[in-house]
């Protein structure tokens, strides 16, 4: 039996990686699961899985917890430093899924164990790349992507030298947004980028497919991941999103990866890895399918994606600035103090300002990544209240 934690559990990706673990019984042993404000759900799955411990990031809502939980013999726990003490608890397999920056402390962590760690989470990488996959590499964690197009990447690489890889293409729906002409995005509401033409993800994610910063941020999670140079990696629009990506080797082939766009074929590979088990999704009819279409990613009409460009070539504590900011400005969108257009316009204003304090020459620590953050967040609220 394995020991499982899924931080995040109660969002698209915890929910479906305790799907596939429910498919399972007796072969999962679950010792900690996390949540933010959806207490009764937090609830309803720890009793579920029958749950070591249930922890909610907000620390007001842990009488709620406390009550729902009230006559089981479930440990609970509210609070930042109650989520990364729970990542301490040992497990053999951790689900990374919280959404945001918040995702970082827990997961660095888990890394501590040396077990393994699935990693939804982009943000860490975006945010602090080197610092994650060193702490992993220190303590002798395995770090598995399970962002459907990394881990498309990851399962084209078995078996093959890095070395020899010329290209790897990572796969854009387009979101919402995609047969909208450019003039027309600064009048699309929340409502508009709320939907996504072909998966089924949490609010914050889908609205960054809309704008593309989901892209923006996965090209940034390609290079930190598999360390290729950032002229290496491509996106392309592909609107069916069947193919997740593909990987060019020097001799010209293309190993591409195809699935339906069901998260659960990513989080089974991870959770299965090293070997392949049976995952319930829908098996590809290529007969029906018939055809495959692509077109460019375009830069006028997405600015996140060069602002991802440029971070990959800055470096140091760009990540974490782009990252902050861009979740900053996500934050106003929502709220409906910015347009849709206006958060490129955010984060590339942040950077900007900020460009003094990215120093590429050292390394980065989890202190300057944090106060990095904290300084982004703030001068984007700044240059939000200034329009
Ligand atoms: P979601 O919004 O559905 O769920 C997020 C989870 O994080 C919830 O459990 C929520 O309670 C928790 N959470 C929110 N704020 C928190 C905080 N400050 N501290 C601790 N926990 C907090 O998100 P999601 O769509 O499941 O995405 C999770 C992560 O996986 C993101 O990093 C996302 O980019 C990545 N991802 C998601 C998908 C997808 O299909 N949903 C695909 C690829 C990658
Ligand atoms: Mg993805």
């Amino acid at each position: 039996m394995r020991s499982v934690s899924v931080f995040g559990a109660t969002g698209s990706i915890g929910e479906n990686t305790l799907d596939l673990i429910a498919r399972q019984p007796g072969d999962f042993d679950v010792v900690a699961l996390t949540g933010g404000r959806n207490i009764a759900r937090l609830a309803e799955l720890a009793q579920l899985h029958n749950a070591d411990l249930a922890v909610t990031a907000f620390e007001e809502c842990f009488e709620d917890l406390t009550a729902a939980l009230a006559g089981s013999e479930i440990e609970v726990a509210a609070g930042a430093q109650a989520i990364k003490e729970a990542a301490s608890r040992p497990a053999d397999w951790v689900m990374s899924a919280i959404v945001g920056a918040a995702g970082l402390i827990p997961g660095l962590e888990a890394v501590k164990q040396g077990k393994t760690l699935a990693l939804a989470n982009k943000e860490s990488l975006v945010t602090a790349g080197p610092l994650l996959l060193g702490a992993a590499q220190q303590h002798d964690a395995t770090v598995l992507p399970v962002d459907s197009e990394h881990s498309a990447v990851f399962q084209a690489l078995v078996g093959e030298d890095i070395s020899a890889v010329e290209r790897i293409v990572i796969t854009a729906s387009g979101g919402a947004f995609r047969d909208w002409p450019a003039e027309k995005l600064k009048h699309a509401t929340l409502e508009d980028a709320c939907t996504h033409p072909n998966w089924d993800m949490g609010q914050r994610i889908t609205i960054d497919s809309a704008s593309l910063f989901n892209k923006a941020m996965e090209l940034i999670e390609t290079k930190e991941f598999f360390g290729v140079r950032p002229e290496q990696i491509e996106a392309v629009v592909h609107p069916e999103s069947l193919i997740h990506a593909l990987v060019g080797f020097k001799d010209g082939a293309l190993m591409a990866h195809l699935g339906p766009p069901d998260m659960r074929h990513a989080i089974g590979y991870a959770l299965h890895w090293p070997e392949r088990g049976g995952v319930p999704v829908e098996r590809l009819d290529l007969a029906k399918i018939a055809q495959l279409n692509f077109r460019e990613a375009d830069p006028e009409k997405y600015p996140a994606l060069r602002l991802a460009r440029e971070v990959m070539q800055a470096g140091g504590l760009s990540g974490a600035i782009f990252t902050a900011a861009k979740e900053a400005a996500l934050d106003a969108f929502i709220s409906r103090q910015i347009g849709f257009t206006q958060m490129a316009e955010v984060v590339d204003a942040t950077l900007s300002t900020l460009s003094g304090e990215i120093d590429a020459s050292s390394g980065i620590s989890l202190d300057s990544v944090l106060s990095a953050d904290h300084l982004a967040r703030k001068t984007a609220m700044q240059i939000i209240e200034s329009w």
